[in-house]
């Protein structure tokens, strides 16, 4: 993905090196310059002309550095108690709140998403980090009744040690915030690692962490290439914990790396996610839905509605009426509040969302029934968009209908019954997110109960996690982990049990001395 900013960084490095802001690497509490010298230059999608600013390629050697510090703060970080740790973090929350209009513009200048999305980006931020600090008082653990008498068993959570902390750009201050400050509160030390395309929007989580007063080494940003600073990071023998999010190729990759260490991997992936539409559903609500859920973010989310099955007794009337809608969304530069779709991210995202056009119509022979061009006039001539495009008539086995395309494109898929939409659902390589449209309560329970995946949603699209719910998905979406909620605390936390005797006497366990009762 991040190939085409990577080229014109190559081409424009000269020219620019003047007057483009330049950024660093934070490292044992030092904003610091890469040992590499070279930079990533970030430039907006939505006009390639505007640079953000340049951010270091950095090497294997400063991700070694980044560990060396890490390594020096785990201990005292460890032994703070978790409220205090908590109360840093309350400062991060109170700090990313009061610059929340910066960070959002910052975002959608480096990504693109509308600014309310972008808000919305910063809020989640601002949300997980509430919630991680609340944790801080709690870290339950939970006592059981030992099988002896006279003893006492109980469980404790301890952090897992120094953790690696890789991160996409479709998300580019939420996904960095689910995993940090909860990594954090859990009293581990973290090297952080943003996608090359939006290292802004991380540097400004980690400036926010910086004032409000995390020790030097505990958290450090390393800005660079996947091949290099991610592939460091997977494999690096100190960190004990990697946790990535982005395709499911790469992500293989980083599991590969762990195995080899048998350090701990927590990923998450893809996503290629249903709405169900029923004959009985509310078909206006359900057009919303899946325009909210196929166009928001340009259709950059894991959890797009990138498949839409369709009852066929509604088909012909949710399809006209979709089409209608996506033909009437305003697509520009998301900084314009009048915009609805913003660019995607970079030239390698506009180059593979075009081939899947292509192989749509030609290849699946499916109905483009509106969008599938690329808009490269006018205000457009700059920047990475694409019209939001959804085809018909699409088959579940068609390539369309199966692989991940990360951009506004929608299928509908025509269904003759409920059994056969959640098994199109469900016949796919990813497991993220689904949902169905329907009044009737039996329906929608069935097909909460039958979908194979780590999301439901009844009456609305497949998209808008809450940060108190676990996220995450099955099959090639995940490896079993789950982000948010507490249930990320089992990924950032070691559980140990402790059996206390107190007995006075030895008390052999794992011994059969039962005796009958009575
Ligand atoms: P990507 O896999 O290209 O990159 C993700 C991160 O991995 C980046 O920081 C990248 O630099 C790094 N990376 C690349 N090569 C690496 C390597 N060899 N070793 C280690 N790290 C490496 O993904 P992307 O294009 O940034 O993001 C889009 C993908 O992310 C989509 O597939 C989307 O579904 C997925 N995603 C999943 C979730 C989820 O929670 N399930 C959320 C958001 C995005």
């Amino acid at each position: 993905m991040a190939q085409a900013k990577k080229a014109l960084t190559r081409q424009t490095r000269s020219q620019n090196t003047k007057q483009t802001q330049t950024y660093k690497n934070y490292i044992g509490g030092e904003w610091v310059p890469s040992r590499s010298g070279d930079w990533i230059e970030n430039r907006n999608p939505a006009d390639t002309r505007d640079v953000i600013g340049r951010f270091p390629a950095s090497s294997e050697a400063d991700v070694d550095a980044a560990v060396a510090a890490a390594a020096a703060a785990f201990d005292a970080w460890r032994l703070t108690p978790a409220p205090r740790r908590a109360e840093i973090l309350f400062r991060a929350g109170e700090i990313l709140m009061r610059d929340k209009d910066k960070y959002t513009r910052d975002m959608t200048r480096e990504m693109g998403k509308v600014l309310k999305e972008a808000g919305g980006d910063v809020q989640e931020a601002i949300d997980c980090t509430y919630y991680a600090a609340g944790e801080g008082r709690r870290l339950h653990g939970f006592t059981t009744p030992a099988e002896m008498p006279d003893k006492f068993a109980m469980c404790v959570r301890q952090p897992v040690g120094l953790c690696g902390l890789i991160t996409p750009w479709n998300f580019p201050m939420a996904i960095p915030s689910w995993k940090l400050m909860p990594a954090l509160v859990c009293g581990n030390t973290v090297v952080i690692k943003p996608a090359e395309d939006t290292p802004l929007s991380t540097h400004n989580l980690i400036k926010a962490c910086e004032e409000a007063g995390v020790p030097p080494g505990v958290v450090n940003l390393v800005t660079g290439y996947g091949e290099t600073v991610g592939a460091r990071i997977s494999s690096h023998p100190s960190l004990r914990l990697i946790s990535f999010t982005g395709s499911t190729e790469t992500g293989r990759t980083v599991a590969y790396a762990c195995a080899e260490r048998n350090a701990i991997c927590s990923l998450e992936m893809g996503g290629k996610n249903a709405i169900i539409i029923m004959d009985d559903a509310d078909v206006d609500n359900a057009v919303e839905g899946a325009v909210w859920g196929a166009f928001g973010t340009s259709g950059q989310r894991c959890t797009a509605s990138s498949r839409l099955i369709v009852h066929k007794k509604v088909y012909k009337k949710f399809s006209s009426k979709l089409i209608e809608r996506a033909k009437q969304l305003r697509v520009g530069n998301g900084a314009d509040s009048a915009v609805d779709v913003g660019p995607v991210i970079n030239r390698d995202a506009v180059e593979k969302i075009m081939r899947y056009m292509d192989i749509g119509e030609n290849e699946d022979g499916a109905t483009l029934a509106c969008g599938g061009k690329q808009l490269t006039k006018g205000d457009y001539v700059h920047g990475y968009f694409i019209e939001p495009t959804v085809f018909t008539d699409v088959t579940p086995d068609m390539r369309i209908a199966q692989e991940e395309i990360f951009g506004p494109v929608t299928s509908v898929i025509p269904t003759k019954s409920l059994d056969e939409a959640i098994e199109i659902a469900n016949g796919v390589r990813y497991g993220l997110s689904a949902a169905i449209y329907t009044q009737d309560v039996n329906r929608a329970f069935h097909a909460m109960n039958e979908t194979y995946t780590g999301i439901f949603y009844i009456n609305s699209a497949t998209i808008g996690a809450e940060v108190h719910l676990p996220f995450g998905g099955t099959k090639g979406t995940g490896n079993g982990h789950r982000e948010a909620g507490t249930q990320v605390l089992d990924i950032f936390s070691e559980w140990k049990s402790i059996y206390v005797d107190y007995s006075g006497k030895l008390q052999r366990a794992q011994i059969d001395n039962k005796k009958a009762i009575g």
